[in-house]
């Protein structure tokens, strides 16, 4: 099915932050791949918006309000009065203070959140937030260069309209902090494709991981080892996302398409070509749900850029050019200037057809254990994060994206008794506050 309205979030400011000079995130990729995306013509079959930025509110509805006031405070500047909760939060090296610690996660959270509130209005069939998907981040510290969750804020709005959520992350890194979040539960499944062993960032994600208590089968974990090309991973990745649909019956995706599983990224270890990886961002889209992609890791700038283009033309259905057109950044893809360059190949695939034949049968097995689509009555669904007038206000150019919610219409809301963020029955977060 074609003419999706695909809703497209991005602040022009997002891409200013950096962690630091030698650090291999780099925020500056999203002013290139929204330059390109622009110069490239995209912006003619989508909605371009300025997001909504997260109030320290909508983050403290998955993270502790301690750790949420500790980034707020922080500056590079105050470090040493701060300098017993660096360790306690897990921020310093990996996750640095950097000048806008808590601007940077507000944009990227807000965006995520707001496109989750406009398909639960409806709005949009598509949301596309490439400054998202932090997928690491945990409700009391930061963790691989993550330091809000946005995608668990932005599942936990789809709850409030869909009984039963998917996740799939196809980063090279497992999703452990969505996991994490979800584990307990059966309305949000979560399905990790990553590199597993040898001590590979975050260590967890084996196929024995599989949720536990109302959660468990819920968690999926396919553990992939190096060099895995786009044939082998499309033959994992389609029967399982097949499978799970067909069981699960989702009423909602969100799909963090982490480019580090691309050849050649600074950080990982896989051999997707841009095709490859967004042939499974196609197989999503076609499976005709509404649909919240994000962004994630992605270290080697020019071929994150390339993936995320590639992949919004693939969710507005518009054919792009495999020459880049002429932009501000052009130079960073010399010396070919294509979209889609050739695959060299640094490692050879560790994964025999057996071994993934023995993952998919995994998966299945455990799938067979899954209620068939289970339900959820969902009583006194509580307040959108944003009242609809502040919705319709915010399109980009038209008014101050930094509006925050009047306090009255954050005493408005109610949470549900039986919902994930009711602090005194929440199981899903193994906590005791
Ligand atoms: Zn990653």
């Amino acid at each position: 099915m074609s003419n999706k309205r695909v809703f497209y979030f991005y602040n022009p400011e997002v891409g200013n932050f950096h962690y630091g000079p030698a650090h291999p995130m780099k925020p500056h990729r999203l002013s290139v791949i929204h330059s390109l995306v622009l110069n490239y013509g995209l912006y003619n079959k989508m909605q371009i918006y300025r997001p909504y930025r997260a109030s320290a509110h909508d983050m403290c509805r998955f993270h502790h309000d301690e750790y949420i006031e500790f980034l707020q405070r922080v500056t590079p500047q105050n470090l040493t009065t701060y300098s017993k909760y660096l360790n306690h939060f897990n921020v310093g090296e990996d996750c640095p203070v950097f000048e806008g610690l808590y601007d940077f996660c507000s944009m990227y959270t807000g965006a995520s959140l707001d496109g989750a509130m406009k398909l639960n209005k409806n709005c949009c069939d598509i949301a596309i937030n490439w400054s998202g998907g932090l997928h690491h981040a945990k409700k009391f510290e930061a963790s691989g260069f993550c330091y809000v969750n946005d995608i668990v804020i932005a599942i936990l709005e789809l709850l409030k309209y869909h009984p039963r959520v998917l996740y799939i992350d196809i980063d090279v890194h497992h999703g452990d902090g969505v996991q994490e979040a979800f584990y307990l539960t059966d309305r949000v499944m979560t399905v990790s494709f990553h590199k597993y062993g040898n001590w590979f960032f975050p260590g967890t994600g084996d196929m024995y991981e599989i949720g536990a208590d109302l959660g468990r089968y819920y968690s999926v974990n396919v553990p992939l080892k190096e060099g895995i090309d786009d044939f082998s991973y499309s033959q994992v990745f389609k029967p399982v996302i097949q499978h799970v649909m067909d069981l699960y019956q989702p009423t909602a995706i969100v799909l963090q398409c982490g480019a580090d599983s691309l050849n050649g990224d600074r950080l990982g270890c896989f051999n997707l070509s841009t095709k490859g990886h967004g042939e499974c961002v196609k197989f999503i889209k076609d499976l005709n749900v509404p649909l919240l992609t994000v962004g994630g890791g992605g270290y080697t700038l020019r071929n994150v850029a390339r993936c995320w283009t590639y992949e919004t033309s693939l969710l507005i259905d518009e054919e792009i050019s495999n020459i880049i057109p002429e932009h501000e950044y052009r130079d960073y893809f010399a010396p070919d200037f294509l979209l889609h360059p050739e695959v060299v190949t640094r490692q050879d695939n560790a994964n025999s057809k057996q071994y993934l034949e023995l993952i998919v049968k995994h998966t299945y097995d455990n799938l067979k254990m899954v209620q068939h689509s289970p339900s959820v009555q969902i009583q006194n669904v509580p307040g959108d994060a944003l009242p609809t007038e502040e919705m319709n206000a915010i399109a980009l150019d038209e008014t101050d994206p930094d509006v925050r919610q009047p306090q009255i219409e954050l005493d408005r809301r109610v949470d549900a008794a039986n919902e994930f963020y009711d602090d005194d029955k929440d199981q899903d977060f193994d906590e005791t506050r």
